[in-house]
């Protein structure tokens, strides 16, 4: 646990303590996540799983999500590619550049 130190007693509580700084930062449109430096950010919007042009499972028709078991002793099923590619498991990777991607409705 912290302290919270109280305000100087001379100072009325309205004095502002703090500068307001506005910052700007590069957004990526397919996933949100932002950088502060713009080459940074392009260089992942080239590479994104949610960006449609990579072709990747994230973006594809194809990819059927994992399912829960019908009861919780059963075990559950895993993504899968409805083209019957190969998914990386556990590895959390989709693949990219997929020549049978399709786009979703
Ligand atoms: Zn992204």
């Amino acid at each position: 646990m912290s302290h919270v130190v109280p305000a100087s007693s001379t100072q009325p509580s309205t004095a502002p303590t703090t500068l307001v700084v506005t910052v700007t930062r590069h957004q990526c449109p397919h996933c949100r996540r932002t950088w502060a430096k713009r080459a940074a950010a392009e260089r992942h919007v080239a590479r994104c799983w949610r960006n449609p042009e990579n072709r990747s499972c994230k973006t594809c028709a194809h990819l059927m999500p994992a399912e829960e078991g019908p009861y919780p002793e059963h075990p559950g099923w895993p993504e899968e590619c409805s083209k019957g590619r190969e998914l990386p498991d556990e590895s959390g990777v989709p693949l990219t550049g997929c020549s049978l991607w399709g786009p979703t409705a």
